[in-house]
């Protein structure tokens, strides 16, 4: 067997077992529908809050800029404990929204 063959006969399946592992890391994006989601009054979209349900709302609060938020600075979505793990939009927001510190 040639060294090529032999490279490409190793390489694939590391390849599909490192793609594998890596979906299985990935947390999934909450639903604003899921129960935990809906509860706390999260949105995808902090501007789609009802600011009269939720008083402690104001502009610029942001998933991204929240304590809790474990996404990286310039990631569209970011894992949140509050729903499970899930992931949150960086611009999302919810009622337990704590400021960064
Ligand atoms: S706790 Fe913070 S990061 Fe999590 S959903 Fe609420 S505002 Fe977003």
């Amino acid at each position: 067997m040639n060294s090529r063959r032999q490279f490409i006969i190793t390489l694939v399946p590391a390849a599909v077992a490192l793609s594998a592992a890596t979906h299985a890391l990935a947390a999934d994006k909450v639903d604003e529908n899921d129960p935990t989601a809906k509860a706390i009054g999260y949105k995808n979209d902090a501007t789609k809050v009802d600011a009269a349900k939720y008083p402690g709302y104001a502009k610029g609060k942001v998933c991204s800029n929240c304590m809790l938020y474990q996404g990286k600075a310039g990631d569209a979505a970011g894992v949140c404990p509050i729903v499970g793990g899930k992931l949150v939009a960086a611009g999302g927001w919810c009622s337990a929204w704590v400021k960064k510190a």
